[in-house]
């Protein structure tokens, strides 16, 4: 038996984005969908039944960090990442590799793994495609990731190539090492960059070796808007139409929007729950820092066609005195707001699909959005 299912259940005439249903060991989740993070087995400042609350279907773990802290192996002992953190729902874990690559220092690449030390103690780590499957088999998350070389942007053509190889081979190796194919799902990465060539070779030959589901990397990684969306629009058409596609790290409302577009069903970004820490949350016309001083007596919601727990108990101006007072309560509303902003956001481009009103709804959005400016 297969771990999850999928199955498209609308595909827009205009557009390539589809409307379909992702059954998981943890539950069915309605795609296009956005998936919180929760990097150290929590998602920052928000319990499993706010997440609930605000139709979170699905949640993401952190590979590397919980390998860490505390160790997978403390985790396999209380029954897995579910139970360890009280989320019935479903769990995808990502690699490690791109935390690897992006936190930790003195890493040493060879065709084995990587060799790091733990942003933490200093301590010293090897991560082969071996070991991070294992890492996640103890996990028990729903959906699980090969590990992959996440390269930078810029980064010329033959580092590229090499880096692409070395992920292929990665996966070919997660693959034969993933024991509970059951009950988790391994996705295959496609790296590639922002060459066209190499992100084409990569997907066609993960999908030769038939993964569950497929997830774009390396994107997001600086790289202009524009090329993003090219090379998002480019990978896509190398993917299997009945498996599930997942475009990691990208998150913005537009990027969301344009994603879908693209035919991605599965998306997340730590981007609302970090900037909701700095006191920045999205709303209809764009997004706003409450902490600044125009809302200390602005009385009106965070966003007035927003109908979550904070706008609609809640003014700006008392949002503004929790963060200008450092009151842990401004972290959890305005996380509250900016998860509810996307899932909301999300339902929207699913009803949008239904009723073949894709594109008009992109464009009432934006326009809304980027309007009335108010950075
Ligand atoms: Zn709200």
């Amino acid at each position: 038996m297969a771990a999850i299912k999928y199955r498209v259940i609308k595909k827009d005439a205009r557009t390539k984005a589809r409307l379909g249903i992702l059954e998981t060991p943890h539950g069915v989740i309605e795609t296009p969908v956005f998936m919180p993070v929760g990097t150290q087995a929590t998602v920052k400042a928000m319990t499993p039944d706010e997440l609930k609350e605000m139709g979170a279907t699905i949640i993401l773990g952190n590979t590397y960090h919980l390998y860490l802290r505390p160790g997978h192996k403390i985790i396999e002992k209380a029954g897995g990442l579910h139970k360890f953190m009280n989320w019935d729902r479903a769990i995808l874990t990502d690699s490690g590799g791109f935390q690897v690559f992006s936190l930790s220092s003195l890493r040493k690449i060879t065709e084995d793994g990587v060799e790091f030390r733990s942003h933490i103690d200093g301590s010293k780590h090897f991560f082969t495609p071996e070991k991070v499957i294992e890492i996640q088999n103890s996990l028990g998350s729903d959906i699980i990731m090969s590990f992959d070389e996440c390269a930078p942007y810029p980064a010329d053509y033959d580092y590229v190539k090499r880096s692409m190889e070395l992920t292929i081979k990665w996966a070919e190796r997660g693959k034969k090492a993933h024991k509970n194919t059951d009950r988790q799902a391994l996705f295959g990465i496609v790296q590639g960059g922002t060459y066209k060539d190499l992100r084409r070779e990569c997907a066609e030959r993960l999908v030769d070796m038939d993964f569950p589901g497929y997830a774009i990397g390396g994107l997001s990684v600086g790289e202009p808007k524009d090329l993003m969306y090219e090379i998002i629009d480019f990978t896509t058409d190398y993917l299997p139409h009945d498996k599930p596609r997942y475009l990691m790290g990208v998150g913005t409302p537009e990027d969301l929007i344009e994603g879908v577009i693209r035919g991605v069903d599965m998306f997340d970004c730590v981007l609302p729950t970090r900037i909701a820490r700095n006191g920045t949350v999205f709303t209809s016309r764009g997004k706003l820092i409450v902490r600044d001083a125009p809302y200390a007596e602005d009385f009106s919601p965070l966003d007035e066609e927003c109908d979550c727990y904070t706008c609609k108990n809640y003014s700006r101006a008392y949002l503004r005195h929790l963060f200008k007072a450092k009151e842990i309560l401004a972290a959890r509303l305005a996380t509250y707001h900016n998860l509810y902003f996307l899932i909301k956001l999300m339902e929207k481009i699913r009803e949008a699909i239904r009723q073949d009103r894709l594109l008009e709804f992109k464009e009432e959005f934006l326009r809304k959005y980027y309007g009335n400016r108010e950075e």
